[in-house]
């Protein structure tokens, strides 16, 4: 599968190793090896998708034909995600809505309104720092499918961007199985819950099949069932937001799911500035943070990669207490004077150890 999401090609190396790492299922980089799994019998699968890379460890026997069943479900899952949600393919639902310029209903697949369900209920929640509207803006920055050419926008740039972006103005009929902009100018950008939505979509087909046990990594957000034969979780790495591809810490999962974003899997600086990816749709401006990460645990993949987002948006002050106050299991890390502080809610206590050993 070649469709990208957030990332172009040239960039996606960054970004699979970005986030959360599972542990488990990579072997190649050093830096993960100590914490690697201790027993052979676990099956990888690994592969790229959507600009990244996917893994995913199972923890049971499985006889040849089942590995290829399993192999089958994977890859059928998603390539059902990029056909659905995927910018990069001018062919995907997504990318035909957003090539509707009309304000006529538009009839989506189960999936994607579902996508779109859980997207708008963390804008909701987020008051719209989560944002699937925010599209227009990414593009501007150039962090869309299309590099930007000409100069960085300006204040009159976003402030005209800014009139077709607002989740409001996207209204889903969950009945008729429609979907539709009050101004026909809106487009949507998936990148930051289809992931986590690939990683649960991939976790369901198995679970399907009968498996118990598995790790499913989709470009760092991560989604684990079952335990281990061991009798403990999945254990998973987190990496340090300074962009050195090291791991910070450790959790581990019990049948739930983790992602993380940070101003640091994708940004370019300019003038001493760094604009990052990640895109406060109330302002139009990229985050300025430099090395700052927040990990979200949550049952459902797809809303730990939302709310993951959102929080990044709103930064360890004012994202830490909205976290709080949802009850949202969420770990900020931040660079301060070349060292990383850290903060936990009280949902995330006791979930996370930051790995000490050798500094
Ligand atoms: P993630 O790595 O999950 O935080 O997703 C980041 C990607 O989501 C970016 O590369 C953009 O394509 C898109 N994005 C940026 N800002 C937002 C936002 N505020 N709400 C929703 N999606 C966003
Ligand atoms: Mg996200």
């Amino acid at each position: 599968m070649t469709v990208q999401y957030a990332r172009k090609e040239t960039d996606s190396r960054r970004r699979w190793i970005g986030g959360v790492v599972a542990l488990a299922a990579l072997g190649g980089l050093a830096v993960w090896r100590p914490l690697a799994r201790t027993d052979d019998a676990v099956h990888d699968f690994v592969g790229p998708t959507m600009g990244a890379t996917f893994s995913v460890s199972v923890d049971e026997d499985l006889s040849p034909e089942e590995r290829d069943r399993v192999r089958a479900v994977i890859d059928e899952r998603l390539d059902l995600v990029n056909r659905l949600m995927s910018t990069y393919d001018p062919g995907s639902e997504i990318s035909r809505f957003n090539a509707h310029e009309s304000t006529e209903p538009f009839p989506v697949s189960q999936e994607v309104l579902e996508v779109l369900e859980q997207a708008r209920d963390v804008s909701e929640r987020s008051n719209g720092a989560f944002d699937v509207t925010v599209a227009p803006l990414v593009d501007a920055w150039g962090f869309g499918p299309r590099d930007r050419t000409g100069p960085i926008p300006d204040e009159e740039d976003l402030a005209a961007l800014l009139q077709i972006v607002g989740y409001a103005g996207l209204e889903v009929d969950l009945a008729a199985g429609t979907v539709f902009k009050s101004n026909p100018g809106m487009t949507i950008d998936l990148s930051a819950i289809a992931q986590g939505y690939g990683a649960d979509a991939v976790a369901s087909g198995l679970s399907d099949l009968g498996l118990t046990s598995f790790l499913v990594d989709v470009g760092g957000e991560i989604r684990a069932v079952g335990a281990r034969r061991t009798g403990r979780g999945w254990r998973v790495g987190i990496e340090r937001p300074d962009g050195l591809g090291e791991v910070w810490g450790t959790v581990e999962l019990a049948d739930e799911g983790i992602a993380t974003s940070g101003d640091y899997r994708n940004y370019f600086e300019l003038d001493g500035v760094r604009y990052a990816h990640i895109i406060d749709p109330r302002t139009g401006q990229p985050i300025h943070s430099r090395g700052a990460s927040v990990s979200v645990l949550h049952t459902s993949a797809s809303l730990a990669d939302a709310w993951a987002t959102a929080l990044c948006v709103l930064g360890p002050v004012d994202g830490y207490e909205l976290a709080r106050r949802e009850g949202i299991a969420a770990l900020f890390i931040t660079l301060v004077e070349g060292r990383l502080e850290f903060r936990v809610t009280p949902a995330m206590e006791g979930r996370v150890a930051e790995e000490t050993a050798g500094r």
